[in-house]
Formats: structure tokens, C-alpha cells, sequence
């Protein structure tokens, strides 16, 4: 049987992965992925052979994962978080066809917006959505309209890719169009390096968010009109009726 598994390791923090994820893991003989994930697996993978290319190289890792499992050597492309979450699980089934032979197996992960709003409280009570701050793939005037759209519907929403070394203000534009649906004070949150060293995370109001410097490694959280900060944790609030 010819298979390549499509494998979410979550955060970072090996106590995150899910049995399933290291059984896929250990069934494999080769594993790609971007060289960080590969190198926050340490030993789990030791012995493996590696596949890797660097950051923009997704559509031939992908092509080589590919070609490696057609070859009869079980292969895990690894992501963070969840493969399926801006992550190559996609780009995968899109060139699928191309090996008819290799069976696709996907193993979930913890994505971000989970394990980012475990550190913070419990932001994400109710409904809520998940965009991505980068216009690598997705045009900007698109990404404006869903966070639009965001405030219009009082979503709690999660910002993954809030910042790059390209694109500094992004986060800034994102709050200034949050801002003209929610007030100033509106409870936010940032998690950086979740389940890895240098972990670190803030609450903040709306109008600290749209002056503060972000990188890659941090996910942003913005709360609705029912979020609230209590104990140092932020909370969406459900609507139970309690003292
Ligand atoms: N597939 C990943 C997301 C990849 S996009 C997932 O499901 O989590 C990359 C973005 O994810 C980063 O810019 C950041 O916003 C978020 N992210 C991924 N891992 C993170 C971590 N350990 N700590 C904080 N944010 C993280």
C-alpha cells in the first residue's frame, strides 16, 4: 500500500500532538515538511528520511512527498497545527490525481485558535471566525471584506499571519476596520509561541492591538461585544444566567 499521511503536529509542544499523529509518524519512513517542524520533531523522526525545501517551496514538497510515496516509502508531510488549517493538506488532494496509487490518510491537529485560546481564557464560547492576515495567496481587498464582514456579524475572530517582515501594518488596517464596528476597549488577545520556548501572551484592548508589533509566530485574537477580561483571562461570554 502506497501512503502518505497528511499529519497536523499542533503547536509545538510534543504533549499537544495526538497519539494518532505520532503513530502516522512512526509508521512513516520518510517525513517532509518546513525544517522547523521537522527540527521541533527531534528524535521522534530520528532515523527518517528528511524531505524539506524552504518556506515558499510548497508546491514541489508537496511533489516530492508525493513522488516518495508513489516510490512505496510511507511519507508524512508534516504542518503546525493542523494540515488542514492554511496548511499543505489541500495543495495535496489538488495534486492527488497526478499519483493515483498513493493513498492519502489526513491526521488533525490542534490548530492555533485552539491552543492559543486555552492560554488566553475561553474567547471562542460562541460563534467565531478564523482569517488569515497574509495576501500572499489571498488578495488583500478580499481579506478587508471578511474582516468587514467579521465586525459586521459580531464574530469573535482569530487572526493567523498577522505580520511579516513585508507587510508591517496589516494588523493596524485589520483593527482600524474592526474599530469602526466595535469600541476602542474592545477585549483582545495575543498568544505567541504556543507549546514552544518563549511562549508569551497578553490581554489588551482594541486600541492597544492596533499599535502593537506582532510577528509571525503570534496569533491574534479579537473579542466581540460579549468578550470580557476576568482574572487576567479573557472570556466570550454565552449568554448563561448566573449571579
Ligand atoms: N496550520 C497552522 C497554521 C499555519 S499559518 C495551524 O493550524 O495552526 C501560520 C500562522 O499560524 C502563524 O502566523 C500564527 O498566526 C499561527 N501559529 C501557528 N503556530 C503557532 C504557535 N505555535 N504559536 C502562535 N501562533 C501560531
Amino acid at each position: 500500500m502506497k501512503r502518505l499521511y497528511l499529519v497536523g503536529l499542533g503547536p509545538g509542544d510534543a504533549a499537544m500532538m495526538t497519539a494518532e499523529a505520532c503513530a502516522a509518524l512512526d509508521d512513516s519512513a520518510a517525513v517532509a515538511g518546513y525544517p522547523l517542524y521537522l527540527d521541533l520533531l527531534g528524535d521522534r523522526i530520528a532515523g527518517k528520511e528528511r524531505l524539506t525545501t524552504p518556506m515558499r517551496g510548497e508546491l514541489e514538497r508537496c511533489r516530492m512527498a508525493l513522488a516518495k510515496a508513489d516510490e512505496g516509502t510511507t511519507t508524512a508531510m508534516v504542518c503546525s497545527g493542523d494540515a488542514g488549517i492554511y496548511g499543505m493538506a489541500g495543495l495535496v488532494l489538488e495534486l492527488a490525481s497526478e499519483w493515483p496509487e498513493v493513498q492519502i490518510v489526513s491526521v488533525p491537529g490542534i490548530t492555533a485558535a485552539i491552543s492559543g485560546a486555552a492560554v488566553l481564557g475561553a474567547p471562542l464560547m460562541n460563534d467565531f471566525a478564523v482569517i488569515s492576515l497574509s495576501d500572499l495567496l489571498t488578495p488583500w481587498p478580499m481579506i478587508e471584506r471578511r474582516l468587514e464582514g467579521v465586525g459586521l456579524a459580531d464574530l469573535v475572530v482569530a487572526l493567523y499571519n498577522p505580520s511579516s517582515h513585508k507587510r508591517k501594518d496589516h494588523l493596524s488596517r485589520a483593527c482600524d476596520i474592526l474599530l469602526k464596528h466595535r469600541g476602542p476597549g474592545c477585549v483582545c488577545g495575543l498568544v505567541r509561541n504556543i507549546g514552544r520556548d518563549g511562549r508569551a501572551s497578553e490581554i489588551l484592548s482594541l486600541a492597544e492591538l492596533r499599535d502593537t508589533e506582532v510577528d509571525m509566530f503570534t496569533t491574534v485574537f479579537i473579542g466581540n461585544s460579549q468578550t470580557v477580561e476576568l482574572g487576567g483571562r479573557m472570556v466570550t461570554r454565552r449568554g448563561y444566567a448566573h449571579d
